[in-house]
């Protein structure tokens, strides 16, 4: 059996009381960055096994992985921030775990795309979730890939990119297209600021950007 647990993604206080009790029951925790994951576990006084479980790693451990589980060990996969699988190592193993017959549950829990689509106030009944954009190659194709795109848009970005990505989004998809960006969700910092994709080009130019980010932009003729 394996359990998908989502995490707090700056808010410690975020975290389910389902999440807490299996991450208390299971026999061992796969965990992205088991540095990280010690210091929300310690937090909860949960004392469990950790593997690491990464993008490095995944493919190699994969097999062992499987075995174990099939063996009867149980296990939690938990990311460093927000949902396993959502731009965070988890697809493969859920593939191979239904391929093999492992049960899968995914709890539900926090993750940052909702939040953001959420609180920014563009329609949010259809979306699609694009992650992060290609960083160098692949970035215009996907771009040119959503100009006429009628649902809003989910972007996760880095601050080091942000304007730039803004300007880029801007250039293929209009100057004047709603949008809105989250960053530092949950933590003392958290800022939502929205206007065109120009507006917000021009507002985040102005400081240095640190934190957390996701990119909303409403989809063609989306108000
Ligand atoms: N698994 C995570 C989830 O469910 O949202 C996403 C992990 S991905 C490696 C990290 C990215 O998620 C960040 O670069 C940022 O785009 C977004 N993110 C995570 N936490 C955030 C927060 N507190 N505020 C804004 N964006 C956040």
């Amino acid at each position: 059996m394996l359990y998908l647990v989502p995490t707090p993604i700056g808010n410690l206080e975020d975290i389910t009381l389902r999440a807490i009790r299996i991450l208390k029951e299971v026999d061992l925790i796969l965990a992205e960055d088991t540095r990280i994951s010690k210091k929300l576990l310690n937090h909860l006084q949960i004392s469990k096994p950790l593997q690491s479980h990464h993008a490095h790693n995944e493919h190699h451990t994969l097999e062992k992985t499987i075995e174990e589980l099939l063996g009867g060990t149980v296990m939690a996969l938990i990311s460093d921030a927000g949902t396993p699988g959502i731009s965070d190592p988890g697809f493969l193993l859920v593939r191979a775990c239904l391929q093999a017959g492992v049960k899968v549950e995914s709890l539900p829990g926090p993750t940052a795309f909702v939040p953001a689509l959420v609180n920014s106030g563009l329609p949010c009944e259809r979306f699609c979730f694009e992650g992060f954009l290609p960083q160098k190659k692949g970035k215009q194709t996907r771009l040119k890939a959503l100009v006429g795109e009628k649902r809003t848009m989910v972007f996760y970005e880095s601050p080091y990119r942000l304007v730039k990505t803004l300007k880029q989004l801007a250039e293929h998809l209009g100057e004047d297209r709603p949008a809105a960006v989250s960053r530092e969700l949950t933590k003392m910092f958290e800022e939502n600021a929205r206007g065109t994709l120009a507006e917000l080009a021009a507002h985040f130019e102005k400081k240095k950007v640190k934190g957390e980010i996701v990119i909303v932009v409403a989809g063609e003729s989306g108000k």
